[in-house]
């Protein structure tokens, strides 16, 4: 057996039943095996055993009180995943279907993608299956104060620094903030990012993980002779990512005709208005179906799957894991489609990304097509530091910047590894090499 695939059965073996960890891991060291033929050193060190072993792992009670006085008790988790470059930095996610699973594969994406912005920040991630949906402001308050109040302990803004993910936005990061900085008695500013603009947060930190799929996007299909004007996007969620990537791709000539949540889509022939679908997520928290009772013309279908039935020519996946499978992908090559935009963290299964990858479908990994929003949220931390703000568009321009670096980063790693045009090896090896060199300066630790 290869060292990898030793290592892959290892990770299986101390982590049962943790399908999203295992799939993660198998999707990047399956493509390591030519940088491991190259650097014999690595095996030696050890270095993918120590790679795949968080280097610390939290789980604690999470009690509170709900508005009718009854105690509800869910669990809080925070995945130290690997501080080779950097303080740990990645989101909480607050969703029902969070376990250790999920916030492992995620803290492992988190490590690869903090490499490849070029920024030094290690990899962590976190959250609690606690589910905001439905829940009063109030609610919301009293659990993000009983999380913050362990949590506490384990972050830092040199040793952890948390941000939003799914169900965790300016609000719930508002009320974390709060409670840190009562029980630490200090004013941290960059203890965690995504905050509001008037404590601390960065213009443009909102829009930047969308934004910054449509530029690493927009650089793949420019390298392949493309463009976005006039083509046709179908994009899945219509949260924080998917209603940014929206924006960017209408300002670049795309035509959306589709977004969803976890209830079903909508489909406008005459394009999204992005407008009703921000009133209704952002401000009013409410269901995507409701889009059609302002836009008659539009069609609501239950099932959020069935979007990638939908003709289109790009197709950004920015909802949750495993959101493209084989017969999603196989609907999407029938219709066309030229190129793939992860928004959300693992969307498509790795057999999905095979098939894509042989049917000559452009793939921009997640772990490089959404690093925007870390970007920025270490662009968030430099401000903190500084005690300034920068522009909006100064930060825009720096976040343009790096996506066009972790592009280029991505393919020459792919060129150079005999898997040219194949962004997902290329992402996977540019953001190991620089975390694997960092862990071999710094012995076995
Ligand atoms: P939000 O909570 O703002 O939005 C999530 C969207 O996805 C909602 O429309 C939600 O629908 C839908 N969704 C969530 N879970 C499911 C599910 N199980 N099935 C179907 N639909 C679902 O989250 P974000 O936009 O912040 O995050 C989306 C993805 O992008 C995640 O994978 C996240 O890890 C990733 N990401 C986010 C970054 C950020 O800066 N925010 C940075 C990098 C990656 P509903 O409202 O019905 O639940």
């Amino acid at each position: 057996m290869s060292y990898v695939l030793s290592v892959m059965d290892q990770v299986k073996k101390r982590n049962p039943g943790e399908i999203e960890f295992h799939q993660a891991i198998e999707e990047v060291l399956l493509s390591l095996e030519p940088v491991i033929q190259k650097h014999p050193e690595f095996a030696k060190a050890g270095l993918l055993e120590r790679f795949c072993e968080p280097d610390r792992t939290i789980m604690f009670r999470v009690s509170w009180v709900d508005d009718a006085g009854a105690v509800q008790v869910n669990r809080g988790f925070r995945v130290q995943f690997n501080s080779a470059i950097g303080p740990y930095k990645g989101g909480m996610r607050f969703h029902p279907s969070v376990y250790l699973g999920i916030v492992k594969f995620l803290g492992f994406e988190q490590t690869l993608k903090n490499s490849l912005t070029g920024l030094p920040i290690g990899g962590g991630k976190g959250g609690s299956d606690f589910d905001p949906k439905g829940k009063s402001d109030a609610e919301v308050m009293r659990f993000c104060q009983s999380l913050m109040s362990e949590l506490y302990r384990h972050i830092g803004q040199d040793l952890d620094v948390p941000a939003g993910d799914i169900g965790v936005g300016a609000r719930e990061i508002g009320y974390m903030f709060g409670q840190y900085k009562r029980l630490q008695n200090a004013y941290e500013a960059g203890v965690l990012t995504g905050k509001g603009l008037s404590y601390g947060g960065s213009l443009a930190r909102t829009e930047a993980t969308g934004f910054g799929l449509i530029y690493f996007v927009r650089e793949m299909l420019a390298a392949h002779g493309h463009n976005y004007e006039g083509k046709t996007v179908v994009i899945s969620g219509s949260g924080n990512v998917a209603i940014y990537a929206c924006q960017k791709a209408q300002s670049y000539g795309a035509k959306v005709v589709a977004m969803s949540d976890s209830n079903g889509y909508i489909y406008d022939k005459n394009g999204i208005n992005l407008y009703t679908v921000k009133r209704l997520k952002e401000v009013e928290r409410k269901r995507i179906s409701e889009y059609v009772k302002l836009h008659p013309e539009a069609e609501y279908h239950e099932g959020c799957s069935n979007i990638w039935s939908l003709k289109c020519d790009i197709a950004l996946p920015c909802a949750t894991q495993n959101d493209i499978d084989v017969p999603q992908a196989e609907m999407l090559i029938k219709n066309g489609v030229i190129a793939i935009g992860e928004g959300a963290n693992m969307p498509t299964t790795n057999d999905a990304i095979k098939l894509f990858l042989e049917k000559g479908v452009l793939v921009a990994p997640a772990k490089a097509a959404n690093a925007g929003g870390v970007a920025t949220s270490a662009l968030e931390m430099s401000q903190n530091s500084m005690r300034l703000s920068w522009s909006f568009e100064e930060v825009d321009r720096k976040l343009d910047g790096i996506m066009v670096n972790i592009f280029k980063a991505a393919q020459s790693a792919a060129k150079e590894y005999g898997a040219e045009g194949n962004y997902v090896d290329g992402a996977n090896i540019a953001g190991f090499l620089k975390v694997a060199n960092a862990m071999m300066a710094q012995g076995i630790v």
